[in-house]
């Protein structure tokens, strides 16, 4: 997926989670705020329920009252009396009152001018007069309501309702006279009786007629009537509000939303109750901010988007890193890919560079083979360039086993001294060739013996020397530091400097003088025989060892190179595999000095049990080799006829018989059928077909002959790797030869048997 699409993918995904939580939080609201609704409703109708008790006692009182004077037919006087002996507290009060005049008297005191009973409802409203014409005209019944409105009180101006019937009384004529008998409530002792539940603090009640008068106007309540009121606070129109009112008045009980006079919504509860005066209503107000109900939950929907932005991030966080990572392994892949190639066409051109002088000078050597001085020519630079080819060879196989992890350090123990020997007589013919000038320093050089991988550090020191000579112009200077540094643990470091006063590098080359076909474009260079690989293949050794390299140089001036090396103290040689000990007698083999001064075109072949040996069939032994080896009889399991032939053709200048075998199994056949001690060995080749030389040892090893058991076994083989080696062991061989044959090797294999 390309990146833009995951963003837009993730941009989707948020918008939708948070779409989600924003919907969730507002369903969760809806249904908070209907359960709020509905119990406010219940709230109210449970009011209704304590109203109508507590209006039906006043009543009933009164109703008592009426009773009493009614069978005892009392004059105003005694009604009064018997009145004011029974309302004695301040809560209650009873006002006989004359239907013609709307005057009479009061249980209580006027509060502005005491001892004053008088009570007057001259100046009152029609609704509170028509009020108590109404209670006049009713005809008694036990449980009907009549009650006024609320008016404000006559003797304190406090707001009361009066809860009223008639009465008859005797005048001083003796005449039957109706007077209104009023028990006086106090509005705020009605209101208190109605008590919210906690949670409802800014809860109101009121009672109003069908018409929208108001019985109990509660102070949230405004305007002279309930519905003019709802209208002109919400912009009604008036069939609007005249629907209002269809609606409260034909349904029992119902909640409405509606502002209240503050322009706030609220929630308006009527529920119907039974009255005197036609239907009356009791309606319950509460604003909607003073309950408990819930908006938008934006902690929740903040949560949501806080996940969702979390997650988008640290998936974009980690689609960042992913694609660096993948662009990083595409490059270095790629890069590998190309150092590949550059590697394969680098070696393919180094490889036909010494091909070409072999079969170029064959082809002449052909044509002058009369002329045995310009054959003998042609014949030592086949030579040059053959070592130069099997330098080169040895080199690639060393960096392909690097770089393949198939290098394995072999440590031994090995002594330091004999390694300084022995590189200075390597070296010294060179030098001196050259004319050069050569110290050795030892500086601080205590620990003799040492343990480490003596074959590879033979072939990191050489490589850095003999670089020093190539680069260093005759007549120039080298300078060799061997040093010691104790470490704890019975460790030291190993410093190995190499000064010259050669052609130096440049800043550029020396960036990349450790990988592989490095070489510097001069001229100077392209005269002096090299691959380009020597470096490498000694930083990746040195990296092996856990060592450090470094190079200092300047071009014109000469360089030093320092190679710095970890390694344990080892008290006396110890005991050695047998696989070591051949190691050693090859490596023995490939560094005598003398050898190294024949050794003109490979300064930089490196000993090794696994390289191809570095000198091939050039030279037959020397003298005594040949007088002690003169008369040997061998047996040669070889298939490839050219090979054959050569090592036949060698063998026999220096007087040695050899039979051949073409395969394991004739090679095992011939053996047995050999009298007893006809051939001293057996020089036996790996890959061969019907049965490979490994096989035919094991075969050769079970056999019941015991000479033919006992028969020593040389391997001879192109299988060059340590591997091979030790499989050759394992089988039971005695030693291993890499091909192509080094006479010099061969002959000393042989003599040692
Ligand atoms: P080779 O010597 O076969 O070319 P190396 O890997 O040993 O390959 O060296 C790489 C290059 O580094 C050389 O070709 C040369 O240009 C440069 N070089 C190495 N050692 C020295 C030195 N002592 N002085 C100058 N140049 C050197």
């Amino acid at each position: 997926m390309k990146k833009g699409m995951i963003i837009v993918v993730n941009i989707l995904m948020l918008v939708m989670g948070i779409l989600l939580a924003v919907v969730y939080s507002s369903h969760l609201t809806s249904e908070r705020t209907e359960l709020t609704r509905d119990a406010f409703k219940s709230t109210v109708e449970a009011m209704v329920q304590v109203s109508m008790s507590q209006l039906s006692m006043q009543q009933e009182h009164v109703n008592n009252w009426c009773d009493y004077i009614n069978a005892r037919d009392l004059t105003m006087e005694e009604a009064m009396e018997f009145l004011r002996g029974i309302c004695t507290g301040d809560e209650v009060q009873a006002q006989l009152i004359d239907p013609e005049t709307l005057a009479g008297f009061s249980t209580r005191e006027n509060v502005q001018q005491a001892g004053d009973y008088a009570v007057d409802y001259w100046r009152y409203s029609a609704t509170v007069t028509d009020n108590f014409q109404k209670m006049m005209a009713e005809e008694s019944s036990e449980d009907s309501l009549y009650v006024s409105s609320s008016y404000s009180n006559p003797i304190d101006g406090m707001p009361v309702v009066a809860f009223g019937r008639k009465v008859q009384l005797r005048s001083e004529t003796g005449a039957q006279k109706e007077y209104l008998l009023l028990r006086v409530v106090y509005l705020e002792k009605i209101q208190d009786q109605w008590v919210f539940p906690t949670g409802y603090e800014d809860a109101e009640i009121g009672l109003i007629t069908t018409e929208g008068s108001y019985i109990i106007q509660s102070s949230s309540m405004k305007s002279e009537n309930f519905f003019e009121f709802i209208r002109a606070y919400n912009s009604l129109t008036y069939p609007q509000m005249d629907e209002l009112q269809e609606q409260m008045n034909s349904t029992e009980s119902g909640i409405l939303e509606y502002k209240n006079a503050r322009g706030a919504d609220a929630y308006w509860v009527y529920a119907g109750l039974d009255g005197n005066f036609g239907n009356w209503m009791i309606v319950g107000y509460v604003p909607v901010d003073s309950l408990e109900t819930y908006g938008t939950d934006w902690p929740l929907v903040f949560m949501v988007v806080g996940i969702l932005m979390v997650l988008f991030l640290i998936d974009g966080a980690y689609f960042a890193v992913m694609n660096r990572r993948l662009r990083q392994s595409m490059e270095e892949a790629k890069e590998a890919n190309q150092a590949k190639t550059r590697f394969l066409s680098s070696m393919s051109h180094d490889i036909r560079t010494p091909m070409n002088a072999i079969i170029g000078m064959t082809t002449i050597a052909k044509a002058q083979a009369d002329d045995p001085q310009r054959l003998h020519d042609c014949l030592d630079k086949i030579t040059i360039a053959s070592n130069h080819l099997l330098t080169l060879i040895n080199d690639i196989l060393d960096i392909s086993r690097v770089e393949s992890g198939r290098l394995v350090l072999n440590p031994t123990v090995f002594s330091l001294e004999d390694m300084l020997e022995n590189l200075q007589n390597i070296m010294r013919p060179q030098i001196t060739a050259k004319g050069q000038d050569f110290q050795v320093c030892r500086v601080h050089l205590v620990q003799n013996y040492l343990y480490a991988d003596e074959l590879r550090l033979n072939q990191i020191f050489i490589n850095i020397l003999s670089n020093a000579v190539k680069y260093t112009q005759n007549g120039g200077r080298i300078t060799l530091t061997m040093q010691e540094e104790p470490l704890a643990e019975d460790r030291v470091r190993l410093i190995y400097i190499v000064a010259d006063t050669g052609i130096g590098m440049d800043d550029k080359l020396m960036e990349t003088i450790f990988q592989p076909f490095t070489r510097a474009k001069d001229s100077r260079i392209d005269t002096i025989e090299g691959s380009g690989l020597g470096l490498a293949i000694v930083k990746q050794m040195v990296d092996a060892m856990d060592g450090s390299i470094t190079v200092e140089s300047e071009l014109g001036e000469g360089s030093v190179f320092r190679v710095e090396l970890d390694l344990p103290v080892a008290g006396q040689p110890g005991e050695e595999s047998p696989l070591e000990v051949l190691r050693e007698r090859q490596l023995a083999g490939e560094q005598a000095p003398e050898e190294s001064a024949a050794d003109g075109g490979s300064e930089t072949a490196q000993p090794g049990e696994e390289n191809i040996a570095a000198e091939p069939a050039e030279e037959s032994a020397d003298e005594d080799s040949e007088t002690s080896l003169e008369g040997m009889h061998l047996l040669i399991a070889e298939d490839n006829n050219m090979n054959w032939e050569i090592i036949h053709e060698l063998l026999s200048y220096c007087n040695i018989e050899s039979d051949r075998a073409e395969n394991g199994q004739i090679c095992v056949r011939k053996l047995l059928e050999a009298p007893e001690g006809t051939y001293r060995a057996v020089l036996m080749d790996i890959q061969m077909p019907v049965m490979n030389g490994r096989e035919a040892t094991r075969v050769i090893r079970d056999s019941d002959v015991e000479w033919v058991r006992n028969i020593p076994i040389i391997a001879m083989t192109a299988d060059a790797f340590a591997e091979d080696v030790r499989l050759c062991l394992e089988a039971g061989m005695n030693g291993h030869i890499a091909k192509p044959i080094d006479m010099k090797l061969l002959m000393k294999e042989l003599r040692k048997l």
